[in-house]
């Protein structure tokens, strides 16, 4: 499937992605409240997978994910790689990011991004399908973001 979006500029499997420089203005479609408060969880709260742009980055490939134009379900697929950059290749990491940011971000913030996410995960528990077997073969089956099924890796 063709990449839209800055995503499509990666060289290097592993090499730094042209969004991980964005600045960090307003994230798109919310407050400047909450935009700051974003960024504040993004630049303090010291996880490697979590990094300035990183919320708008999860936000912008779960819209992705969902964006497909195709019949029948989608399936999430594990990335070819666990840098921060191809990380995101698996739609389940962009939703354990935004969940983290929701868990560190005050309530009115959260309030707000949780709104965003709530109508991304109706589309996505929509879209996919629930996997029986999940405790054998995901590593954090308490998610349930993680519970469906999934298709072998991206590219694969
Ligand atoms: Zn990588």
């Amino acid at each position: 499937m063709p990449r839209r979006g800055p995503g499509a500029l990666r060289v290097e499997p592993c090499g730094p992605r042209v969004w991980e420089d964005l600045s960090p203005d307003r994230v798109h479609g919310f407050s400047a409240r909450t935009s700051l408060a974003i960024h504040r969880v993004e630049w303090l709260f010291g996880d490697y997978y979590l990094y300035p742009g990183a919320a708008e980055h999860a936000l912008r490939r779960y819209r992705e994910f969902l964006a497909q134009r195709r019949p029948g379900s989608l399936y999430p697929r594990y990335a070819g790689c666990s840098c921060r950059g191809c990380s995101f290749d698996d739609v389940r990491h962009a939703r354990d990011v935004l969940e983290l940011v929701l868990r560190e971000l005050p309530a009115r913030p959260r309030a707000e991004l949780k709104r965003h996410v709530a109508v991304l995960d109706a589309a996505y528990l929509e879209r996919t399908l629930p996997d029986p077997f999940t405790r054998d073969r995901q590593w954090r089956p308490g998610l349930w973001w993680r519970r469906r099924l999934a298709d072998g890796e991206e590219g694969g």
